[in-house]
């Protein structure tokens, strides 16, 4: 844990009421005695409190704090992340406070048609980042592994056809560069959250980086990866909950709305959800999209598909065209307007 670890009490203290104290402000703590004296150790679970707060409890002395491992990441907390152009020009912000974004699109790039025909449907629903991997990692290394470089130009001038940004999935240290080149928020796929040699390329381009989280991942090895991204260059993390293994095979991965509250609202990072993958299928991930919202999430990360029938990876978990008509329409007051077009 970063931040105040140990509260140290003045000589003659009233222990009950500093503890007392210190719940008022959100702080558990232990009783930890030498043969000095006594101190309060606080416990992981407690709210995080500025230790000059702390100081204002009568009866306490001083407070002992530990640094924390990812200081970058705490530097970007309510800020956001600036999404725009190679030229600098911003096109938009996700988190700091700024509305909500929607990003759509298939989960991978098929064809020229396909992606044109995605692209124009996510932004007729509000969509301003155009989704699609023409890189796909695959659990099994006989299912459809992604369209490869080709597939980076057809997205590219998809989402220019419709004004749209791209974020799209980097696998490959040596295809950094080229993603980067079309991407303008480069995704770090749950596969590779701790892939540190893949993030130190990533993070060499300059890029804004999109960190999903590992399934089996806590939140401090998420920051701590999005930490080794800042510290090597990368224009800003936006970390993005995709749901971590649970036990019930009825969805496909359990979405951490407890980890989204934590790591947007309370600790100011810029955070997105990805309802799709967490649900494997279409039919939950309207109420996941809404409750992603309500848990704070600065954005979405869905996955839509012109026929979600013939695509060639997480077809039932994409959203046909009626469904992400509708619901778009939902969500309408809640994100960012769509741009007039
Ligand atoms: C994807 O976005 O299509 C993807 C592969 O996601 P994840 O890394 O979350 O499995
Ligand atoms: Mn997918």
């Amino acid at each position: 844990m970063s931040g105040p670890s140990v509260v140290l009490l003045r000589r003659g203290a009233d222990l009950a009421a500093v503890v007392s104290g210190l719940q008022g402000l959100g702080l558990w703590t232990t009783t930890v005695r030498s043969r000095t004296g006594v101190a309060l150790r606080i416990l992981e679970h407690s709210a995080r409190v500025e230790a000059a707060k702390i100081l204002q409890v009568d009866g306490v002395e001083d407070v002992l704090e530990v640094p924390s491992p990812h200081p970058r990441v705490d530097a970007q907390a309510g800020q956001g992340v600036a999404i725009g152009e190679p030229n600098g020009a911003t096109v938009l912000r996700l988190g700091g406070g700024h509305p909500p974004v929607l990003m759509a699109g298939p989960c991978g790039v098929e064809s020229k048609e396909q992606v044109r025909e995605a692209a124009a449907l996510v932004a007729q629903g509000g969509a301003r980042v155009l989704r699609g991997g023409a890189f796909k990692p695959r659990t099994s290394p006989y299912a459809f592994q992604g369209v490869g470089q080709d597939g980076l130009g057809w997205l590219a001038e998809a989402a220019a056809a419709e004004g749209l940004l791209v974020v799209t999935e980097v696998l490959a240290e040596g295809d950094a560069a080229a993603v980067a080149e079309v991407a303008d928020l480069v995704q770090v796929g749950a596969r590779n959250m701790q892939n540190y040699a893949l993030l130190r390329a990533v993070a060499a381009t300059g890029a804004p980086v999109l960190l999903k989280r590992a399934p089996a991942a806590t939140v401090e090895e998420w920051l701590l990866a999005g930490e080794h991204l800042l510290a090597a260059g990368a224009g800003g993390v936006v970390f993005c909950e995709r749901g971590v293994r649970g036990h019930d095979p009825s969805t496909r991965h359990l979405l951490d709305l407890g980890a989204v509250a934590l790591v947007g609202p309370v600790l100011g990072q810029p955070v997105v959800v990805d309802p799709s993958h967490a649900a494997g299928r279409r039919d939950l991930v309207p109420a996941l999209s809404r409750a992603a919202l309500a848990a704070g999430a600065d954005g979405l990360l869905v996955e839509v598909h012109p026929d979600p029938a013939s695509a060639r990876s997480d077809g039932p978990q994409a959203l046909d065209p009626a469904t992400w008509r509708a619901l778009a329409r939902t969500l309408g007051g809640q994100v960012l307007a769509p741009e007039a077009r």
